[in-house]
């Protein structure tokens, strides 16, 4: 992926001149191939010119997946009460359709109703002050960046109710504040997303509650 990434840029800035650039090729314990412009000992090297970079484009090796993927953390439902009703899903075609909201889903509730963490992580963006449909689509909101530099946005909530601070570690569970009807909402609902910051910026990433969200109340976690 981050060699994929370098070759993009490099096509989209090398345009007149020739590039030229020294890759490395090593193969790990594992005997997955990796390519790198970091030497490392035994790595074979290599120069890439910009005619043959479109070449590399295609057979580029696959990164080996991490075992500790984003997908693989699955989200408790981050309110108290319930059961709610999914409103809309990923992929929705009234609101989530642009890379920053794609994979959000959209949970209606009744304004005020507590809402927790779904994961632990720090609080890096906060907005508490926002009066009903306000300048910001987003309403207030807080956001929380996990372990694994994932982040999950919790939107549309009560003017006022937002209980967590910017630098803020939370753990699951943590009331964060209130669901509202604040920024760009046609009804009072709890808009949930988990980004990723990419070099085009944050997007949203698939993910998944451990429950139906039309369940009952989990006891177990206490909501
Ligand atoms: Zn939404």
């Amino acid at each position: 992926m981050f060699i994929r990434l370098l070759l993009c840029g490099a096509l989209v800035t090398a345009a007149p001149s020739t590039l030229a650039m020294t890759l490395y090729k090593s193969i790990d314990a594992n005997g997955v191939v990796i390519y790198s412009d970091w030497h490392t000992p035994g790595a074979q090297a290599f120069v890439i010119q910009q005619r043959s970079v479109e070449r590399v484009h295609r057979p580029l090796p696959q990164a080996p997946i991490p075992r500790d993927t984003p997908h693989a953390y699955r989200y408790p439902l981050p309110w108290r009460g319930g059961p709610f009703r999914l409103t809309q899903g990923p992929n929705g075609s009234f609101s989530h359709t642009d890379p920053r909201s794609r994979y959000a889903m959209d949970i209606a509730m009744p304004e005020g109703t507590p809402i927790i963490a779904a994961r632990g992580g720090v609080v890096v963006k906060t907005e508490n002050q926002q009066a009903g449909r306000g300048g910001d689509a987003s309403g207030n909101f807080v956001r929380v960046q996990h372990d694994d530099g994932t982040q999950g946005v919790y939107l549309h909530l009560r003017q006022g109710s937002v209980s967590v601070k910017v630098g803020q570690r939370v753990v699951v569970g943590s009331p964060l504040g209130l669901s509202g009807n604040t920024g760009n909402s046609s009804g009072p609902h709890l808009h949930f997303v988990v980004q990723r910051a990419t070099e085009a910026g944050l997007v949203s990433i698939p993910y998944e509650f451990n429950q139906p969200v039309g369940a009952l109340p989990n006891f177990a976690l206490g909501n």
